[in-house]
């Protein structure tokens, strides 16, 4: 409450009776509370927006706006911090009083007011608002760090791009869309070229930092509305909405020539790197669903590693069918299911 201001409590007095306020004024500047005033209910919802008092002492009998619509229109405000308001009205009956609770007023006293009661009164309402306060602070650093917990969950580390676990939910949602409206989905899988060597003779951190740049190649590479995430080790997966698989094919080109054109620096060196990459788009005959989509692009990269990598490869692309038919031939089993072997 008042700690955040230093040691005096801000007490807003609203009252249209120019001596009622004077009297209070004088009587809570003097015993240490910094004492505002209010003339009517207008003036006093001005005040409380532009510094809320600590507490507010609430004539009912105003004209225009009453006492009643101040409380309900300061209680309403979730803007607001808690801001007790004690209510004081001349007439000491029952239903003035359950109004003036309803419409919001933490506690009320009836005039003629005995200062020493309002003041105790008061202190008490301080209490609570410290107590109040104290729960709302607690609330939001517990929002904050639950929203932290929540970006930890979902990021790579690394890279700070999405992690696996939320690429794969956000496939599992792009497919269901796609799915219902009929929409292309198109998957870009990149595979660094013989990372191993860059590790090898320039150590992981060349190895973590130039990860973290190709991150942001691909990225500056995509459309807006398409997502990359760190797939693993050395592997992204772009997921392209809405894109066809030339368009995709298109992307996935741009983005190796842009890796392949970028220098990257560490430690004095200067270092290129390659990336391979396998594309797949749905609809098509062969992918019934998402698992083979994401199998399929995976085949794609594998294809590119084969031809010598450095190059896109499409699923079901001629190029793809002689070479992944040939990988089948040679090993005897597929790792795509089913079918792939046909011709796209
Ligand atoms: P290929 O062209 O066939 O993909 O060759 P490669 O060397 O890239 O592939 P391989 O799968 O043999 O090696 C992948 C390497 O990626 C090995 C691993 O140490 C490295 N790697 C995976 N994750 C990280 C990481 O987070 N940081 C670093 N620095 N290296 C990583
Ligand atoms: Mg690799
Ligand atoms: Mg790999």
């Amino acid at each position: 409450m008042a700690a955040s201001r230093g040691a005096r409590p801000h007490v807003l007095i609203v009252d249209d009776n120019e001596d009622n306020r004077d009297v209070l004024q004088m009587r809570f500047e003097a015993a240490g509370y910094v004492a505002l005033c209010a003339s009517d209910g207008e003036e006093a919802l001005t005040l409380v927006a532009a510094s809320a008092p600590d507490v507010i002492l609430l004539d009912v009998m105003m004209p225009r706006l009453d006492g009643f619509e101040v409380a309900r229109r300061i209680k309403n405000d979730s803007t607001l911090p808690f801001i007790p308001i004690i209510m004081q009205t001349a007439l000491d009956s029952v239903e003035r009083k359950i109004e003036g609770l309803r419409a919001g007023a933490d506690d009320y006293v009836t005039k003629p007011v005995n200062f020493e009661e309002l003041e105790a009164r008061v202190r008490s309402m301080l209490r609570i608002k410290a107590l109040q306060d104290e729960v709302q602070r607690r609330e939001s650093e517990l929002e904050r760090a639950n929203a932290a917990l929540l970006q930890l969950a979902v990021s790579d580390a690394l890279t700070g791009l999405d992690n696996r676990r939320r690429v794969d939910e956000r496939l599992r949602e792009m497919f269901e869309h796609s799915v219902r409206l009929r929409e292309p989905l198109a998957l870009a899988m990149f595979d660094l070229d013989h990372f191993k060597n860059v590790n090898d003779r320039f150590g992981h951190r060349c190895g973590d930092a130039m990860l973290r740049e190709i991150g942001l190649v691909l990225q500056s590479s995509m459309r807006e509305i398409d997502q990359v995430g760190r797939y693993g080790g050395e592997e992204f997966l772009v997921l392209l909405p809405g894109a066809v698989s030339e368009a995709a094919v298109t992307f996935a080109d741009r983005a190796r020539l842009r890796v392949a054109a970028h220098r990257f620096t560490f430690e004095g060196h200067e270092l290129h790197a390659t990336v391979s990459c396998g594309v797949a788009a749905w609809p098509h005959q062969q992918l019934v669903n998402r698992d083979a989509l994401l199998q399929a692009a995976d085949d794609a990269l594998y294809v590119a590693k084969r031809l010598g990598r450095n190059r896109v490869v499409r699923f079901a692309s001629a190029e793809f069918n002689a070479n992944f038919r040939d990988f089948h031939d040679q090993h005897g089993s597929g790792a795509a299911a089913g079918g792939t072997t046909a011709v796209g």
